[in-house]
């Protein structure tokens, strides 16, 4: 069996869905924002241009693949914003002609005041967007998005999207400590997250490293405390989530390595989302790390692994003898 994978990776260990198979729709790093907080690192490609990103019909042969590995969801994500491929709801609709494995869509909701993107996403069982900001100020500062994209655009999308779509609505803040996570401004994204009327509100803050070095995690107290303003239902997502792993036969290097071209990683995140022993992780990257083809990286305490040359050079990756 062909094991090359250039679109679909994982699973994935996610903080919301459990084992995540990952789809990726566009290539690194293409997207509508920039974010200060990004764990892939500074956009190259800043686009509103919806296309065939990657081929169509690769993606869902690749899918099929994969489906054996049973995850917990089939996601949109990865590299950039997934609503930019122009086959996004052709594509779910032919995952949901495959398997009755739910499918999620992690998009950054800026282009949601497009009636097609609308349509195509509430094809998903599961949409998850995010809002980061109460006011045009902070989005530019925060999501530096591309000038098409104004901060009135993103909520109105936002705010109509909740009227045509039945299935599940999660909403991700992610406030950044001494900018987005000061009082005054989570009472302004409150008011906004109020309008939008989601059936979750998730809280989240800067916990893998992020695209510019000043930016800065709100601590977990401060978080649970920001909460509030969101009303009893809100949750603070933790760093990682409870996983049922399900053991992969034999889990190569390729895959510890497609994991982390799309997020940095600590050992455990890897060994969860693949349903490995953490010691066979070790052997993994240390094979990898030795042929360049990883760096490590620090978060506080924690170190992280990711692809090594992303921001630099993906050709670097293709190369890579892993
Ligand atoms: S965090 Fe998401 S929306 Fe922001 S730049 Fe990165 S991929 Fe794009």
């Amino acid at each position: 069996m062909n094991e090359n994978f250039k679109y679909v990776f994982g699973p994935v260990p996610s903080r919301r869905l459990g084992r995540s198979l990952g789809v990726d729709l566009v290539p690194f790093k293409t997207c509508t924002y920039d974010c200060i907080y990004c764990q892939l690192g500074r956009t190259t490609r800043k686009t509103v241009e919806r296309k065939e990103w990657v081929p169509t019909a690769a993606v869902l042969e690749e899918l099929k693949r994969k489906l054996a590995s049973h995850p917990d969801y089939i996601t949109f994500s990865g590299s950039g914003e997934p609503t930019l491929h122009s086959g996004l709801g052709e594509i779910i609709e032919q995952v949901r002609a495959m398997t009755k494995i739910p499918v999620a869509v992690l998009t950054n909701g800026s282009l949601l005041w497009q009636p097609e993107v609308r349509a195509e996403l509430a094809l998903a069982d599961v949409v998850m967007p995010s809002l980061d900001a109460g006011d045009d100020l902070l989005f530019q500062a925060v999501n530096r998005p591309h000038p098409d994209i104004t901060f009135e655009k993103l909520v109105a999308g936002l705010e109509q999207f909740r009227g045509e779509f039945s299935g599940q609505y999660w909403l991700e803040v992610l406030l950044l400590a001494g900018h987005t996570g000061l009082p005054a401004h989570v009472q302004e994204i409150a008011e906004i997250v109020r309008r939008i009327r989601p059936d979750r509100v998730q809280l989240n803050t800067a916990v893998r490293p992020p695209a510019e070095e000043h930016v800065r995690a709100v601590p977990p107290e401060g978080l649970a405390a920001l909460a509030k303003a969101f009303g009893p239902e809100a949750e603070v997502i933790a760093n990682y989530c409870i996983l049922k792993a399900t053991p992969q036969s034999h889990p190569s290097a390729e895959a510890v390595l497609a994991l982390l071209k799309r997020r940095p990683c600590r050992v455990q995140d890897i060994a969860q989302g693949l349903g490995i022993k953490p010691a066979e992780v070790v052997k993994h990257l240390a094979g990898l790390e030795a042929n360049g083809c990883i760096c490590r990286q620090r978060r506080g305490a924690e170190v992280f692994y990711r692809a090594a040359g992303r921001q630099a050079d993906e050709s670097q990756l293709e190369r890579c003898s892993c």
